[in-house]
């Protein structure tokens, strides 16, 4: 099979799967224990926290949490820095994760405002400058967007808020863009940044949140109090260790890996037939997304596999109704949005693979309108 849904989830690094080994079997201490070989997994841990901050581009007075995913950490960011009685700024990029979270805060009460996307993907930074107003204390928005791979100018939009409002925080989803494209928390002066390992060649099930000036976040689980008392519950030791060295690994050859990337996205762009390119050529390499008008994602997608091919779809389905908020938002007509699927690419994709998916696609879905819509 070839592999073309890296952006749902990619495989775990053989290296990776060592460590994961070892913290699991070898060293299985509980870092919290007194005895010396447990204090010295504790050790490994802060110096991984330390190790990731810096990947960030974060600052030595930085802090970072870890926590059993994405999704944690974006519902942990926003039930801890929405209030009642401020106003909030997310984009309707969102993943779910967080956008169903601020959905779901908003029919609670709170004065949520959901940014509009432009045709690229984007939100569009002139409504923003306008619905940015000093009273506005929270701010979400994706950096890679994980349907179309959109990415926003996540530095021109901090200096836009901070400037009107000095006080804001403002948290960024970066688990598309971290260990992709280049990606630097101090610069971009975001307060908080959300990323997870199973995006990036380490297992599911970890995660991790980069606060900056290591600000109290209200912790979503009480216990132990293991990392700072902001997330009880004993450490994924050897989640946290792959976390370390497959961000170590992905940041290391980054560039690489991007040009790379790049180069077989763009092959597809150029050849693949009878499809509209919904990514903006601005987009994140990493993910491509297309349209077959009049075809069904879905139908698309099991004839791809059936070819030897997993790819991803861009609608969601809740029961009968099909939709795609992101697409929606960028104005799409219903046809192209049924007709979407989602390619998505990691180090290990290479340009046989696209190039036999390229061929493969073309005929399918020629057989296909030939058959069923014509
Ligand atoms: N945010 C984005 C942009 C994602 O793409 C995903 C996963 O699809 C998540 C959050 C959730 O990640 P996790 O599976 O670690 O909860």
């Amino acid at each position: 099979m070839v592999f073309l849904d890296n952006a749902s989830t990619t495989p775990v690094l053989p290296e990776i799967q060592e460590i994961i080994n070892k913290y699991n079997q070898d060293v299985f201490y509980n870092p919290s224990a007194l005895y010396t070989v447990a204090f010295q997994i504790n050790k490994d841990i802060n110096k991984a926290r330390q190790n990731i901050v810096k990947r960030l581009g974060g600052r030595p007075t930085d802090n970072l949490i870890f926590t059993s995913c994405a999704t944690e950490s974006n519902n942990m960011v926003l039930k801890a820095f929405i209030k009642k009685n401020t106003k909030a700024l997310v984009s309707m990029g969102e993943h779910p994760s967080v956008f169903k979270t601020a959905q779901e805060l908003k029919n609670n009460g709170y004065n949520i405002e959901f940014l509009k996307l432009k045709k690229d993907g984007t939100i569009d930074i002139e409504y923003f400058s306008k619905v940015m107003t000093n009273d506005v204390d929270f701010i979400s928005i994706i950096h890679v967007n994980n349907e179309t791979g959109a990415i926003n100018d996540i530095q021109k939009i901090v200096a836009i808020a901070k400037r009107i409002n000095p006080r804001v925080v403002i948290h960024s989803d970066g688990v598309q863009a971290f260990g992709k494209i280049d990606v630097n928390v101090s610069r971009m002066n975001v307060d908080l940044y959300t990323i997870s390992g199973h995006k990036l060649h380490a297992p599911k099930g970890i995660g991790a949140l980069y606060i900056k000036d290591n600000k109290f976040v209200k912790p979503l689980l009480n216990g132990g109090g293991q990392e700072f008392d902001l997330r009880s519950g004993t450490e994924n030791v050897s989640g946290i260790m792959a976390l370390d060295k497959a961000s170590e690994i992905v940041c290391d050859n980054r560039k690489e890996i991007f040009d790379r990337v790049t180069s077989l996205n763009n092959y597809i762009r150029n050849n693949i037939q009878n499809a509209y390119i919904i990514s903006s050529e601005k987009a994140s390499p990493f993910v491509l997304m297309v349209s077959f008008a009049g075809c069904r994602a879905e139908t698309i997608l099991h004839m791809m596999e059936d070819e030897g091919f997993l790819i991803g779809n861009g609608s969601a389905c809740s029961s009968k109704k099909r939709e795609n908020r992101n697409l929606s938002e960028m104005g799409y007509r219903p046809d192209i949005i049924d007709g979407a699927i989602r390619i998505s690419f990691s180090r290990f994709t290479t340009l046989q693979d696209v190039e036999s998916f390229v061929k493969s696609i073309n005929s399918k879905v020629k057989e296909y309108i030939e058959k069923v819509i014509k």
